[in-house]
């Protein structure tokens, strides 16, 4: 593909901690438009390679652009101004708030700090709530959750409040989504439920989509392309059906 769709490029990308070498030689690339399928059993490298692109933990070796810039190093809020979002593993929601609230709290990467314009708030701080409400009442509807909107997040059953965290994600109106096991311990109905906000995030907002899984089953049924880490190195990459066909990965998932 052209640069000009290239979404995020990794090149040869190594983190160490310590003497513990969590990915090495990872090139990956995402398009505009694709959801990609970031897979591999549990420690092989998938949260690393997350924290390299988003700047929690840069990577000592290699390279990351997005949109064909280099993002190498990059503070993470700096990164999310980019357009870049994440959902986490583990849930990260405010459980004494409300499914609003911490949906509210998803736009505050454009909000702005500076001084003057806590100064001169009526001129502007009004304008940007209004907008952010505004925001957050289309995603409440897209993401259907105008039933739960005032419940507190904790009395949620989890596949409510996996959803909630992927509304708060594209409250911040992102081109490019990150999701940390987005299915992770829902059950069926849940899990078709989520697939289907994840289609619908592509094909009505445009957003491209990477999603991180250790379940190979759950996510070749949305992914555009895949690619496989083991011990920290790839060892597939391509559409799923090719994928999950290549001798390596079988022997990567059956405990070879
Ligand atoms: P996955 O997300 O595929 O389960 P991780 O990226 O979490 O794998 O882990 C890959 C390896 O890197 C593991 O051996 C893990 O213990 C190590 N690792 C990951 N993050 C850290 C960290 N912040 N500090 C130390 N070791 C880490």
């Amino acid at each position: 593909a052209a640069a000009a769709t290239r979404v995020l490029e990794c090149r040869d990308v190594e983190r160490r901690f310590g003497g513990l070498v969590a990915v090495t030689g990872v090139n990956l690339h995402v398009d505009r438009g694709e959801i990609f399928g970031l897979v591999g059993p549990n420690g092989s490298g998938k949260t690393t390679m997350t924290n390299a692109i988003t700047g929690f933990f840069p990577p000592q070796k290699g390279s990351i652009l997005l949109n064909g810039e280099d993002i190498t190093g990059l503070a993470p809020h700096k990164v999310a101004r980019r357009g870049v979002a994440r959902t986490f593993q583990n849930l990260a929601l405010f459980n004494g708030m409300s499914v609003l609230d911490n949906i509210l709290l998803g736009r505050h990467v454009h909000m702005h700090p500076s001084i003057w314009r806590t100064a001169l708030y009526p001129w502007f701080a009004k304008p940007e709530e209004v907008r952010n409400r505004e925001v957050v009442e289309e995603i409440i509807d897209f993401m259907q959750l105008e039933n739960v909107r005032d419940e507190h997040v904790d009395s949620l059953p989890l596949g409510l409040k996996k959803r909630v965290e992927l509304a708060r994600a594209l409250a911040a109106r992102p081109s490019f989504l990150i999701l940390d096991e987005p299915m992770a311990g829902m059950n069926q109905e849940e899990k078709a439920y989520m697939a289907r906000f994840i289609l619908d995030a592509r094909d009505e907002r445009g957003v491209t989509v990477l999603i991180i899984e250790h379940h190979m089953d759950i996510i070749t049924g949305i992914c555009d392309r895949m690619l496989v880490l083991s011990y920290g190195e790839v060892i597939g990459t391509g559409i799923p059906r090719e994928v999950i066909a290549d001798p390596r990965v079988v022997k990567a998932y059956i405990g070879g």
